[in-house]
């Protein structure tokens, strides 16, 4: 399936230069929904995960759906202050200023390995922070998931001793 025929590409959003990956396109198609999730899931198959790890907001709609297709469990990161429970934090920088991720501590149980899903993949910095508190956890990363990975920001190049599967490239 051609899932980058479902992604729509705003230009200027949402700031001058940027074009942006709109995948609420992709998701209200029920069938590409659905490949989309089998295909991630079919490269994933064979990988011992404990748990799949999601930042919000975008991270819950390819990582629930993931695990409950792997019928493994799912954990949320949030920005900081929305999580009831005891939470880590980690902060991290966006393109103006700073912002703080959290999860709950008692999300992941030292040593269970850690798969982080999100709907795309640019510079990192979301998915640095989001390692961060699983490693603070004593959870351990073993892969990362994306619908969208833009080659061009390297956002690889941070992320070098993991495995990272993607659908679409741009
Ligand atoms: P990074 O932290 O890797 O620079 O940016 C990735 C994060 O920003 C992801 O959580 C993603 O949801 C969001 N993001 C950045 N650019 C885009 C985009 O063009 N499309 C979508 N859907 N999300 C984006």
């Amino acid at each position: 399936m051609d899932f980058k025929e479902k992604i729509r590409v705003i230009p200027d959003f949402p700031h001058p230069g940027i074009r942006f990956k709109d995948i609420t396109t992709l998701l209200k198609d029920g069938p590409s929904y659905k490949a989309a999730i089998n295909q991630l899931a079919d490269q994933l198959k064979g990988k011992q995960i404990d748990v799949i790890v999601g930042p919000e907001a975008r991270g819950f709609v390819v990582g629930a759906p993931l695990a409950y297709a792997l019928e493994i469990g799912f954990v949320p990161v949030r920005k900081a202050g929305k999580l009831p429970a005891e939470t880590v934090e980690a902060n991290y920088s966006l393109e103006y200023g700073k912002d703080a991720l959290a999860i709950h501590k008692d999300a992941i149980q030292p040593g269970q390995k850690v798969l982080i899903a999100d709907d795309l993949l640019a510079t990192g910095g979301t998915i640095s922070a989001t390692l961060d508190l699983v490693r603070q956890l004593g959870g351990q990363p073993i892969g990362l998931a994306f619908l969208i990975e833009l080659t061009y920001l390297n956002g690889r190049d941070k992320l070098k001793e993991l495995d990272i599967v993607s659908l679409v490239q741009y």
